[in-house]
């Protein structure tokens, strides 16, 4: 953030007004495009809180050394604003996050942002038929309230004995700390998951001894990776049509994994070869190729793209570890098998808080009703979007709206206009709030479960982050993008209950 964003940011936290109609809790992709669709529809009365000093989510937070995304760069940006000039088809973190920046600065969202502002509860309000929303920095009142803190915000920090005595330097993965020389240190990492095989063969070369402990042997396929040419940069920057019919390539392409993941899982075996030949080639010791090998079908866990982990993990530093982690000690790990590993330094790549959001602890609606509470059976929402009992709260990127083969910009996008359709709607004169109907609810989530049935989520022989405690799905899209942007393209009003409080509405 500039020095003027930030005094503007900071002078708006002072003077601005405390009740808006619109409060969007978070700033990833999802919460700047809530922001920018209710800017285009001229709507400004709104306020971004923020925990962060800036605008980014998830590209903000994991700076780790290797972070990437591993959507190719056309396809993972706004659709309505184009970057022509990605440096390379799949995009480091650092671009990704200059490119949320631009859009804040381009979209004028920065005087809109309350940044350092951590969201520490959030209730309805019954009588005025606002949520009130206490922050590290006071209170807010608002008529809606968006939901746009991203499934993947909260590290998850695993439960191993002994793991608040460890003495020597720990750290997330998206906590990543950059002052912490890793040269010579003997190093543990903790997950094989999106993140790690990231980092860990950016690590590899400097540390001294590197030891990876893996629960699971993920699948993992080459990444077609290159420079973007000049050529490229300037037909995209000349032709924006020509960027935009080689998003929509990508965009298909992807989109066929469906039929593996969600159709026939028996399609996936022909992936599944691929991604052994991409072991075999890449890793010529038996022994370490068969710790590698996953045991499930492809898909069941999200599939991987690398093209530098395997060799990494044939260098003679590092010590692939299958046993089970049973203790941490002050200096060491210790596996069932009895053995301690000596260590500096704990790296934790063991991903996110997905299934028990930490949100739905703050969050409280009609009657008093904690959020965490009313999923106490399971996370749910209708269209991934609206919770029964909490009135003109919606979420971004909600339950079962995950995906593990295309752009989440694009569900995120698809949400955009269901979510602006219905801050429209509670806009009109007479409609206070709406509720959605416990029936609608439920039926769709019927629905979602019933698509879910037979899929590679749910057959493919994995434990994942995609399932909850009582391995109930509730994380991702059952089928085909287009289904849920068809689904999502208008509020239905029908689906909701309308309530109206004529001396209030127009509070
Ligand atoms: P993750 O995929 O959930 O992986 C966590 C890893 O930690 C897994 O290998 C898991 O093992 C292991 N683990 C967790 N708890 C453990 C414990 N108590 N003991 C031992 N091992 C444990 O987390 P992530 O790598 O941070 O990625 C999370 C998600 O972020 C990804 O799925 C993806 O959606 C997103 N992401 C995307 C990109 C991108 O390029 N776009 C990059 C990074 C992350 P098990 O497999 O056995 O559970």
């Amino acid at each position: 953030m500039t020095q003027t964003q930030r005094e503007t940011s900071a002078a708006a936290t002072e003077t601005g007004p405390r009740r808006v109609r619109v409060a969007i809790v978070g700033s990833g992709f999802s919460g700047m495009g809530v922001a920018i669709k209710l800017r285009e529809a001229g709507i400004d009365d709104f306020v971004i809180l923020e925990r962060g000093a800036d605008f980014g989510g998830t590209w903000r937070d994991n700076t780790y050394p290797g972070a990437a995304c591993d959507v190719p760069s056309l396809l993972y940006s706004f659709s309505f604003a184009p970057n022509p000039d990605w440096s390379h088809a799949f995009s480091p973190q650092p671009e990704i996050f200059a490119y949320l920046r631009r859009c804040g600065q381009r979209y004028g969202l920065y005087r809109f942002a309350r940044f350092d502002h951590e969201v520490r509860g959030a209730a309805w309000d019954e009588t005025s038929r606002l949520w009130r929303i206490d922050t590290s920095q006071g209170q807010y009142e608002a008529r809606v309230m968006i939901s746009a803190v991203g499934p993947l915000s909260e590290p998850s920090l695993p439960d191993i004995p002994g793991i608040e005595s460890f003495q020597g330097k720990l750290f997330h993965s998206a906590r990543w700390d950059h002052e912490h020389d890793l040269t010579g240190d003997r190093v543990a990492v903790i997950g094989t998951g999106a993140s790690s095989i990231q980092f860990v063969p950016q690590i590899v070369d400097k540390v001294g001894k590197l030891h990876l402990f893996q629960r699971t042997a993920p699948w993992i396929i080459g990444r077609s990776e290159r420079r973007l040419s000049a050529v490229e940069h300037r037909t995209y920057q000349t032709f924006p049509l020509a960027q935009k019919a080689v998003r929509a390539g990508i965009y298909w392409s992807r989109e066929l994994f469906v039929l593996g993941f969600a159709k026939n899982p028996k399609l996936m075996k022909v992936a599944e070869r691929l991604s052994r030949r991409h072991l075999v080639k890449q890793v010529p010791d038996r022994a370490l190729r068969k710790k590698l090998t996953p045991s499930y079908t492809m898909g069941c866990k999200r599939i991987l793209l690398s093209n530098n982990y395997y060799p990494a993990l044939s260098r003679p530093n590092v010590d692939v570890v299958t046993d089970r982690i049973v203790e941490i000690r002050p200096h060491s790990v210790v596996t069932a098998d009895g053995t301690e590993r000596e260590i500096d330094t704990l790296i934790l790549g063991t991903g996110f808080h997905v299934t028990d959001m930490p949100m739905a602890q703050w969050i409280t609606g009609r009657d008093g009703v904690l959020l965490a509470d009313a999923w106490k059976d399971g996370v749910q929402a209708y269209k991934g979007t609206s919770v029964n009992g909490f009135p003109n709260m919606f979420m971004m990127i909600g339950p079962n709206t995950g995906l593990g083969h295309n752009s989440m910009v694009y569900m995120i996008e698809s949400q955009l206009n269901y979510v602006l359709d219905a801050i429209k709607y509670v806009s009109r004169p007479g409609v206070s709030d709406v509720d959605v109907n416990p029936a609608a609810e439920s039926q769709f989530n019927v629905d979602v479960q019933k698509m879910l049935e037979g899929t590679v989520w749910t057959t493919g022989g994995c434990v994942s982050w995609y399932l909850d405690d009582n391995g109930k799905n509730t994380t991702v899209w059952p089928t085909f993008t287009a289904v849920f942007r068809q689904q999502t393209r208008h509020f239905d009003s029908q689906a909701y209950e309308v309530r109206s409080t004529p001396a209030l509405v127009d509070a």
